[in-house]
């Protein structure tokens, strides 16, 4: 019996091996594959103040905490390897009380000298836009419109809205859904004035309270926006280009556009329009979105995977912190999420010939 038991053993040692060599060639020969890699992260809402709740009260807000998080989850990304080419940061990145306490200047410094030199594509949020206009955030790094690899996209140089290519195969398209929004605008503004009529759908006299409000109309709240309609014929013709060009397309903006995804409180106002331009073009996989501090996914009938990255700032000290690791392969993305944020393998709408391999 003995003999049998140790032959047992030893077969289960061996079993065990095997499997993890196998595993191990596996992840191998997926490395191989990839052709980039790059991340993202949403809402950090950093602030150097005490912790507190969200409006309803019902959520804990961490606001110190949140920069011990952005900087475990930089120094992962700085030490991964194959490199991490750089980060998509989806907006908020500091709170709106950061303007009370009069301390917007130093604690968005602290938040970036956390990014450092780290590559890092921004969307500005309502939350940049409760403690700086938008004269002052286009004198920040916050503005990527004006980083010389995003300027030949961007219609006009006064627009947050930008696109840049990741890879001869991968386009990213940056829109601004607070482009119309009753926040970082003069009263006197045109933007300012169409918000206004898109707030008439509001019934409070508080309009960032949705109260009473039912359904997809409680999208129309202070704190959410939407996009222009010379934004729209921008991204239109730029999809054009990419349909052309066999480009695949993640679009990347603060507000979620897709329901299932989302609250449907925080919904971008023209939501619909934004996905009726999605819908005429075949080079779309994937939107990305904050906003939402809970986060969701959906696939909608075009097959385009709509992702809301949750909160780092509403995550307890004690868990992981949201995070999305991004591998491109020559026929997928894969997501690799955490805590909150779940793994996702998008099927490329154009796959890539090429085995190029980014070592
Ligand atoms: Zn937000």
């Amino acid at each position: 019996m003995p003999n049998l038991h140790t032959r047992i053993l030893k077969l289960l040692v061996y079993r065990s091996r095997i499997k993890r060599y196998l595993k191990k060639m596996a992840t191998i020969a997926k490395e191989h594959k990839q052709l980039l890699v790059f991340a993202a992260l949403s809402d950090i809402q950093y602030g150097d103040m005490d912790d507190g709740y969200n409006f309803k009260k019902t959520r804990k807000r961490y606001y110190r905490n949140a920069l011990v998080f952005q900087k475990r989850v930089m120094e992962q990304w700085k030490n991964m390897t194959p490199e991490v080419k750089f980060i998509l940061q989806l907006g908020d990145i500091i709170d709106g009380f950061n303007k009370r306490h009069g301390i917007s200047e130093s604690s968005l410094k602290e938040t970036l000298d956390v990014i450092g030199d780290f590559k890092t594509y921004h969307v500005i949020g309502n939350h940049e836009l409760y403690n700086f206009d938008r004269a002052a955030l286009m004198k920040t790094p916050l503005f990527s419109a004006g980083l010389p690899e995003c300027k030949s996209s961007v219609a006009s140089p006064n627009q947050f809205y930008y696109s840049f290519q990741a890879h001869a195969s991968l386009r990213i398209i940056a829109i601004d859904t607070y482009e119309i929004a009753a926040i970082g605008w003069p009263e006197s503004s045109t933007n300012y004035q169409e918000a206004m009529k898109y707030l008439e759908n509001n019934i409070n006299e508080d309009k960032n309270s949705t109260t009473n409000m039912t359904g997809e109309d409680r999208r129309f709240a202070k704190f959410n926006g939407a996009v222009s309609s010379t934004q729209l014929k921008w991204l239109n013709q730029l999809l054009e280009e990419c349909d052309q060009k066999k480009e695949n397309v993640i679009i990347i903006g603060h507000l979620p556009i897709y329901p299932p995804a989302t609250a449907v409180d925080c919904l971008c106002w023209n939501y619909e329009e934004i996905l009726s331009i999605l819908y005429k073009h075949d080079c779309v996989i994937s939107y990305m979105a904050g906003h939402d501090h809970v986060g969701g996914s959906g696939i909608d009938e075009h097959h385009v995977q709509h992702i809301t990255i949750p909160a780092i700032l509403e995550t307890p000290p004690d868990l992981d912190p949201p995070m999305a690791t991004l591998y491109l392969y020559n026929d997928t993305l894969h997501i690799d999420g955490q805590y909150l944020l779940d793994n996702y393998d998008i099927k490329l709408k154009f796959p890539i010939a090429s085995m190029n391999n980014i070592s």
